[in-house]
């Protein structure tokens, strides 16, 4: 199917169910409302002179407007860009540039974030760029106003209709880029694999702009006879956790860092959260205590947890409803419906056997068709058998589940020793003062690389001190894990899609 076959087939079986509520404005839409919303905004695009192929950029934070945008464009066949709403001009110019993109719908201002200010800046130096129309603006209501009749171009599911990019934690932002094919075949097995019906209500926190919210929550949502629940514009825990009482969400979603943030609210037990049955938690890895909490207290007995990367629509590992905690804190699940994957030795390429770790490659109807105009990254990133090579490391058990040991880029080397942040990370939580813990490889003359500890204390007027640290760890973590410097840290440097950017640690805290 295309995004509009499915959708037409959603409003068919579905016509009268909720599909979309946007709690801050307290709008709605049943399926049969949303459909002809997105027909508005697909012919009004047509009249604009976006065709197929064309591309169309969307930087805005999580609003209806956003998801309409999602559909209409694919409803045409053009390729929507999504732009990271915490992007400034530099990166949102080279993302315009980069992506060609020829008409823009921003949001106004969200915070200190004035859109329309900042495109104002850039749009002398995008020539591509014929207009913007901005969410909330009358250029909006103008642009659905014109409507037209003509005719939709014929698609195929294997068309290009969306550039993504990668969260930038390792680096620039690459854009990979999707078919429908590609997107919404994931954002279904999702669905599937976590039950999804039309009585499911999806509380999506997370931003639209990354693959997160677009497809594993509203694909995911839509292809199911779901609602997708939009709690906030962009995440905010109190708002996120009134959202789910008040619209009785049965499932939630976010990366690690946002539970947290929610659990850690000082009126966190206030909420009524007895609706929630599941959600999604992904993105980084998850501490297990974390885990215990969301299942017990938020009372997420069934939630997943999902492996994937932007690069291929994006999840390729994920935990099922009846696993137990062992399997859900422990891996990240097993390969999904038409996947494949293979552990292979990062150097030679050779498959390795179960139980022993190396980068985890995939395959199959997911891997992007390629990163928009990088021949040559596309080239490093699949090889000629189609493989992605993820850069993750990661080992199989025998009972197929697998577990992210790591980012090949994050291991940290230290006079020969392989050291795996996370496993020191894990271990760190623990302690009763850290509250939260990043563990990054610095310079070291000597080892080559040595182990930083980058802690945000409980108490910040009182925090612990490297050798309360040391004294933690002795007798408990092999020497050579044992962190050798330590940084305190109000917050860790994150991006919008919620992860922690080591290499910004790295730099700033990484020379002595
Ligand atoms: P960039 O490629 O620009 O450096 P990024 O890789 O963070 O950024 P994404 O595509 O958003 O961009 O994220 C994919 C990566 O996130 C994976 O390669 C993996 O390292 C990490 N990841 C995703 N899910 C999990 C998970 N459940 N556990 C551990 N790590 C995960
Ligand atoms: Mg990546």
């Amino acid at each position: 199917d295309t995004i509009g076959a499915n959708l037409d087939r959603a409003v068919a079986a579905w016509p009268d169910r909720e599909v979309l509520v946007d709690v801050p404005s307290g709008r709605r839409w049943t399926y049969t409302e949303f459909a002809a919303d997105v027909e508005k905004l697909s012919r009004a695009l047509l009249a604009a002179g976006v065709a197929k192929g064309d591309r169309v950029g969307i930087w805005a934070v999580n609003c209806p407007e956003w998801v309409l945008v999602q559909y209409a464009t694919a409803r045409i066949g053009a390729i929507m860009v999504n732009i990271n709403p915490a992007y400034r001009t530099h990166e949102v110019e080279y993302v315009l540039d980069q992506a060609g993109v020829s008409l823009l719908v921003a949001s106004l201002s969200h915070k200190t974030s004035d859109y329309r200010a900042m495109v104002e800046q850039v749009r002398p130096r995008c020539p591509q760029l014929r207009e913007t129309v901005y969410i909330g603006d009358p250029s909006w209501d103008a642009l659905i106003a014109r409507g037209t009749s003509a005719p939709y171009e014929e698609l195929s599911c294997d068309d290009p209709i969306n550039i993504q990019y990668t969260s930038g934690t390792t680096g620039f932002p690459k854009g990979a880029t999707l078919s429908h094919h590609n997107i919404l075949n994931n954002g279904y097995f999702v669905g599937e694999l976590i039950g999804y019906s039309e009585q499911d209500r999806v509380c999506v926190p997370v931003p639209f702009y990354h693959c997160f919210g677009m497809v594993m929550g509203n694909l995911a949502a839509t292809s199911h006879g779901a609602c997708i629940v939009i709690p906030a514009p962009s995440f905010d825990p109190a708002a996120t956790l009134r959202a789910v009482q008040e619209e009785r969400c049965t499932s939630l979603y976010g990366v690690p860092t946002m539970f947290i943030a929610e659990l850690n609210l000082p009126d966190f037990a206030s909420y009524d959260l007895t609706s929630l049955r599941t959600g999604i938690m992904a993105g980084s890895p998850c501490p297990v205590e974390v885990m215990k909490r969301v299942v017990a207290e938020m009372h997420m007995e069934q939630v997943s947890i999902c492996y994937g990367m932007t690069e291929t629509s994006p999840v390729s590992l994920q935990t099922r409803m009846d696993d137990d905690l062992e399997h859900r804190t422990g891996t990240v699940g097993r390969v999904l419906p038409h996947i494949e994957v293979k552990i292979v030795d990062p150097a030679t390429g050779v498959t390795r056997p179960r139980g022993t770790a190396g980068e985890l490659c995939t395959r199959g109807y997911s891997v992007m068709l390629g990163y928009w105009n990088e021949p040559e990254k596309t080239a490093e990133a699949v090889d000629a058998g189609r493989w992605m090579h993820t850069g993750d490391l990661a080992v199989m058990r025998d009972d197929g589940y697998v577990e992210i040991v790591g980012r090949i880029k994050d291991m940290i080397i230290r006079g020969g020793e392989n050291i795996y942040p996370r496993e020191v990370e894990e271990f760190l939580y623990g302690h009763p003062e850290i509250r939260d813990v990043q563990v990054v490889g610095v310079p070291h003359e000597r080892y080559g690389e040595e182990v930083l500890a980058c802690v945000v204390p409980r108490d910040p007027a009182d925090p612990l001190t490297l050798e309360e640290l040391r004294a933690y760890c002795e007798g408990q973590l092999a020497h050579y894990k044992v962190p050798t410097r330590l940084q305190i840290l109000d917050a860790f440097p994150m991006t919008v899609s919620g992860k922690v950017r080591k290499v910004e640690l790295r730099e700033k805290y990484g020379v002595r």
